[in-house]
């Protein structure tokens, strides 16, 4: 088992090779988090054989221990990533749970993972494709010193809207950004979306994408609680109120979405109505914002819900202000943060082109949205 590669993260527990599927037991490992969740590592050596894979501490992972409705994804030597099914439940004598996934026989190497992964060099061939309709820019470091960027299609002009996009503060949601390429892809294809000035920073807690670790509540602050109160807790939120106060300032409105993916389970794709932490007001636009988005999502992706009004502290460990709330209370401009589902809806597990295809969706509900605020 290997993880030695960027976004690697998985703890070989044990190789039973005695049946004739070898089972395979793997911890998704907290690392620097009070939680765990994602995982991506690779199986080698299998010679062609089938092999079954345990997941042994479900119950140390961000939803909890029933993980009945979840399929990771599966990569075999150079061909796509694809979904593999759900998985079996194997009870300790001890009552402890864990679950498997049977794969089938392939070749001598496979990848596993929670999610679609996604990395800085997934990022850099999308751009590629998109030749030139999106350039980059260093805007600062992170706390150990990799170099965060900005993708951008123009630099803002007085007479323009800008939006302000900004995915990965937790390190392990994938779903935010393969909504956010999906994004990048629509509007370079779009000749009036390209009209409005698009600038996002796909990476907030880049250590943590490159490192492999989930990244919700890390050491020593949670990226996305490092707003405030008074100042920002890390660099990469220093960066990005730096970014988006200078988007404001040279703009002629801004809107402000922060991508996440929620708890491991949750089949669907909305907007919280508040952030999670005690106190939190109600986002005056995001009953309205949202019930645009889920109706303007195509019928085989849409999800069951358009929004969640979190209890407030319900699912906060630690107090501090999410970048969302501050780009309303800090920058006062109307923001949304958007919870992207790691399997799907009810009906059909997402595949990459589904992710793509909602921020398409976010892309056009944003766009339609900017267009209503200015001419009433
Ligand atoms: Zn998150």
């Amino acid at each position: 088992m290997r993880t030695d590669f960027p976004g690697g993260n998985g703890l070989l527990l044990s190789v039973d090779e005695s049946p004739g599927r070898p089972v395979v037991r793997f911890a998704a490992e907290p690392r620097n988090c009070p939680q765990a969740l994602w995982f991506h590592f690779q199986l080698t050596g299998l010679g062609g054989r089938a092999v079954r894979v345990v997941l042994a501490n479900p119950e140390q992972t961000l939803g909890g221990v029933d993980w009945s409705g979840n399929c990771p994804v599966l990569r075999q030597e150079s061909q796509p990533w694809q979904r593999i099914g759900r998985p079996q439940k194997l009870q300790t004598p001890g009552g402890r749970v864990e679950w498997a996934w049977d794969i089938d026989a392939a070749g001598d190497a496979i990848e596993l993972a929670f999610c679609y992964p996604y990395q800085p060099a997934d990022l850099a061939a999308t751009l590629e494709e998109l030749s030139g309709a999106f350039k980059t820019e260093f805007v600062g470091l992170t706390l150990a010193g990799r170099s965060l960027i900005r993708v951008f299609n123009r630099l803002a002009q007085p007479h323009r809207p800008a939006v302000m996009l900004t995915a990965r503060h937790h390190g392990g949601e994938v779903p935010g950004s393969w909504v956010l390429d999906g994004l990048l892809r629509h509007v370079a294809a779009n000749g009036a979306l390209r009209e409005i000035t698009w600038w996002a920073i796909p990476f907030v807690d880049l250590d943590d994408v490159v490192s492999g670790s989930y990244g919700k509540d890390p050491f020593p602050h949670d990226c996305n609680r490092s707003y405030g109160p008074s100042a920002p807790r890390r660099p990469e939120a220093g960066a990005v109120i730096a970014e988006a106060r200078r988007l404001k300032s040279q703009a002629a409105s801004l809107f402000f979405v922060d991508l996440h993916g929620p708890s491991h389970a949750e089949r669907a794709v909305y907007l919280p109505a508040r952030s999670w932490e005690p106190g939190a007001p109600i986002n005056p636009i995001a009953h309205e914002f949202a019930e645009r988005f889920q109706s303007a999502t195509p019928e085989d992706i849409r999800s069951p819900v358009a929004f969640v009004t979190p209890r407030p502290g319900s699912n906060s460990r630690y107090p501090g202000l999410p970048a969302s709330r501050w780009a309303r209370s800090g920058l006062k401009v109307d923001s949304i943060t958007l919870e992207t589902s790691y399997q799907g809806n009810q009906h059909r597990d997402y595949t990459i082109e589904d992710y793509r295809r909602l921020g398409a969706t976010l892309a056009e509900t944003v766009a339609e949205w900017l267009s209503v605020r200015r001419h009433g």
